[in-house]
């Protein structure tokens, strides 16, 4: 790597080094040739139209003469003749290059469409010298014409009358300087019917600033000697884009066309600088006139006419450096080297500027995806980031990726807390009927039970206490608060707003509806329930009671636990939706895998409330067994606290032993008064409530690691693993061009960002 690098930095050094004619920048001698070198290799690589590079314009009204001036600065054969004035700017460039030819091609304007850039890349002309491209100039611009789509007699399917591609002429040959020019429509004031409209005045005014604008162009006023030059548009636009005058020169045409005296004196002041209009100076040429043909030239390439009449007064006695084409060519090329040096740090940072612009768009439109192949890997990379975000949302490593700031997305957590809320509810409002508590100890006596620590069922968790110890207070096990409470309030206020969406309507029509009342008829029910279903027993009950009486019982828990089922899945849903939408590119990617995973995303939604419903059958319709020795712990615990109460009435203190203590005779009364009815009633209300709660607790247990868990959450087949890498592997082909495929406008997107990209990188390679 580090040696590719060096050797790439040798083969760029080496044009510099071998150019020897430059010399070592110091203070003092200008390295402007090899900037305006390096400018015009910019320029050959059609970087101009991403980077406003180093240009002369020259601006002016119609028939100012720019045309003409600038044919005698560039030595380019402009056609002339009224009705052919320029309809679009071109560009002139120079270039040092062994072979001598012209080359014409067409610059697009950067709105065109793609098919019109093509058609307009297309076109290219070369020539091998100025008098066979004066030969078919007109021909030439005939075929610009055409390609431009500019409405004119030989091509009256044109369109418009003013285009903004331009016409490029790059004059090739091993005496060429490095001057760029750019002749624009000029600005005219009245609009002519039938021919120009406002529409295309303001185009053109547009188009005019559009080049001046930039810092890097130097503004060369075109003004006709023959006419007032204070009346001239063009010098207050000039000023307004370039007030310091910093790179604006005024450049006078027409000097042969002045008559009177005072109109040559005044065009003298201004050339003379004796009435300062402009901070760099009026020039004076004299271009060819319009049946001027003669472009005879003396020795040293001057313009017989022109040396002629500048030999003539007034003119002869104006500082000669500001009088004639070629003192004003010399004067064109030191301002460009100077504003090239002004321009060239700049160019570099903003090189650098838009090549970063350019990567980002292009990071933004993601990788290419027209084959299959690529809208895999697309897709692929996608679902690869999503199982990330998931995992680090199911590890509650929020820290790890930006969308977690948003608390609904903190998934896991959301989870656990509705978890929690599902548990206390079912221990507050699972059961039918609320449980008699047996009261072990009286609260006037000092009778307390040293395991006893006074926890009531209702509000404390007791799951924790391995002995299930202090259920049993002599009251009705306190769950009942004579409330009506909607679970949904009660599950939904988690400090969690759940945005139930339309597509998830057949889970969570449970959501809006349960309202849950504990009842307190706490004897009467079993009672009732072991009279109508009592068979031949003696002095024992039918397991057949107990199931039903546990079905009786457990009631809400459907209710309660679809409800839980639906909230979670509503979490699940937004979360993956949410995360989706952050790491799609485009909201058209974003609705596309959306609408193909959906109806698998509702399936497994479906699975873990189906799991859930099926573990709430299996709790109700098996009969009640387990194997848990808390079962039997709290039975126990249940029954010694019955014969405890009824020996308490007993029960006195004995100060030989320091406890209570009853009599030995009593025990055999205490536990034989009540009739068989009430102790099978006894019996089931406590084998019930200490098998409730067992089941209950296994029960909640089983609704989060199965339904919730595994089939929700972290298992195989979770919703949450379904938009995976294996998943867009599955897609056909339909199905994956759907959601990746690119439309056209990205794939032209793409294609220019490449090439700028490309053309940048070798800008800064060139700048350097
Ligand atoms: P443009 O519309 O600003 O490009 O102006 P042109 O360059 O097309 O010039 C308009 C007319 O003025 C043409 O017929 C030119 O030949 C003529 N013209 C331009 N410069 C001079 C000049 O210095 N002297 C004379 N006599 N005619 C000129
Ligand atoms: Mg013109």
């Amino acid at each position: 790597m580090k040696l590719k690098r060096s050797l790439l930095e040798t083969t760029t050094a080496t044009p510099s080094t071998m150019g020897s004619e430059i010399k070592p920048p110091a203070s003092g001698i200008l390295t402007s040739p090899d900037r305006l070198r390096k400018i015009d290799q910019l320029r050959e690589k059609n970087i101009d139209v991403i980077l406003p590079l180093p240009t002369l314009v020259a601006v002016g009204d119609q028939s100012s003469g720019k045309s003409s001036l600038l044919e005698s600065v560039t030595g380019i054969p402009f056609p002339r003749g009224q009705e052919l004035c320029t309809r679009y700017a071109t560009q002139i460039t120079h270039r040092r290059d062994p072979e001598v030819q012209i080359i014409i091609t067409i610059i697009p304007a950067p709105q065109s469409t793609e098919a019109e850039k093509i058609s307009l890349r297309s076109y290219r002309k070369e020539l091998s010298s100025t008098t066979q491209l004066r030969d078919q100039f007109a021909k030439i611009l005939d075929e610009v014409n055409v390609y431009m789509k500019i409405k004119t007699d030989k091509n009256p399917e044109g369109e418009k009358t003013f285009s903004r591609d331009i016409l490029k002429i790059e004059k090739c040959g091993p005496t060429e300087d490095y001057l760029t020019v750019i002749d624009v429509p000029g600005i005219f004031r009245l609009t002519s019917k039938g021919q120009t409209t406002e529409g295309d005045r303001n185009l053109v005014r547009d188009m005019v600033t559009g080049f001046i604008k930039d810092k890097r162009t130097i503004i060369l006023a075109v003004l006709p000697a023959n006419v007032d030059v204070m009346t001239q548009e063009i010098l207050a636009l000039a000023e307004q884009y370039d007030p310091d005058g910093e790179r604006t020169l005024g450049v006078l045409t027409k000097p042969d066309l002045v008559i009177e005296r005072s109109a040559k004196e005044a065009v003298c002041n201004l050339v003379a600088g004796r009435k300062k209009a402009l901070n760099l100076g009026y020039y004076l040429v004299k271009n060819r006139g319009g049946d001027d043909d003669d472009d005879s030239k003396d020795d040293s390439g001057i313009r017989r006419k022109e040396r002629d009449l500048f030999q003539q007064s007034p003119w002869c006695n104006l500082p000669q450096e500001r009088v004639g084409v070629a003192a004003l060519r010399e004067r064109l090329q030191d301002l460009l080297g100077e504003i090239t040096d002004k321009a060239y740090p700049e160019l570099r940072s903003e090189a650098r500027k838009k090549l970063a612009e350019a990567r980002e768009q292009q990071d933004a439109l993601g990788p290419p995806r027209q084959t299959e192949r690529e809208q895999q890997q697309y897709l692929a990379q996608i679902a690869a980031k999503f199982q990330q975000i998931v995992r680090a949302a199911l590890e509650a490593n929020y820290s790890s990726h930006s969308a977690f700031d948003e608390h609904g997305l903190r998934l896991i957590t959301q989870v656990v807390s509705i978890t929690d809320t599902f548990n206390t509810l079912m221990r507050k409002k699972g059961h039918t009927y609320s449980f008699v508590k047996v009261k072990t100890r009286d609260s006037d006596d000092k009778l307390v039970n040293s395991d006893d620590d006074s926890e009531v069922d209702d509000g404390n968790e007791e799951d924790d206490d391995p002995a299930y110890d202090g259920e049993y207070d002599g009251e009705y096990d306190g769950e009942y608060d004579g409330e009506n409470d909607a679970v949904h309030s009660e599950l939904a206020n988690r400090g969690t707003v759940i945005h139930i969406p339309p597509e998830l309507e057949s889970f969570t029509n449970i959501v809006k509806q349960p309202i849950i009342t504990v009842k307190q008829d706490n004897s009467n029910w079993i009672r009732n329930m072991y009279l109508e279903s009592r068979g031949i027993e003696l002095g024992t009950f039918s397991p057949i009671v107990l199931a039903s009486a546990f079905r009786d019982q457990t009631t809400n828990w459907g209710l309660i636990t679809e409800h839980y089922i639906s909230l979670i899945i509503s979490i699940i849903h937004e979360f993956t939706l949410s995360i989706l939408n952050t790491i799609c590119a485009g909201e058209k990617l974003y609705e596309a895998i959306k609408s193909i995973l959906m109806d698998d995303l509702l399936a497994r939604y479906a699975k873990g409330m189906d799991y859930a419903k099926y573990l709430v059958q299996v709790e109700r319709e098996k009969k009640p067994y387990t194997v848990n020795h808390y079962f039997s712990s709290n039975l126990q615990k249940a029954r010694g606290d019955r014969a405890s109460e009824a020996l308490k009435k007993n029960c006195y203190w004995d100060d030989h032993s320091g406890a209570y203590a009853v009599k030995f005779e009593h025990i055999k009364t205490a536990v034989t008064n009540k009739s068989n009815q009430e102790h099978a009633q006894d019996d089931i209300h406590d084998i019930l409530k200490s098998y409730y709660k067992v089941a209950r607790k296994r029960f909640v247990d089983n609704v989060w690691l199965y339904a919730v868990d595994h089939h929700l959450l972290s298992g195989p087949n979770s919703p949450l693993t379904l938009f995976s890498e294996q998943w867009v592997l599955g897609l056909d082909e339909d199905s994956l061009n759907a959601i990746a495929g690119e439309s056209r406008s990205t794939r032209d997107k793409r294609k220019e960002l490449t090439k700028k990209i490309a053309d940048l990188e070798e800008a800064l390679r060139i700048l350097k």
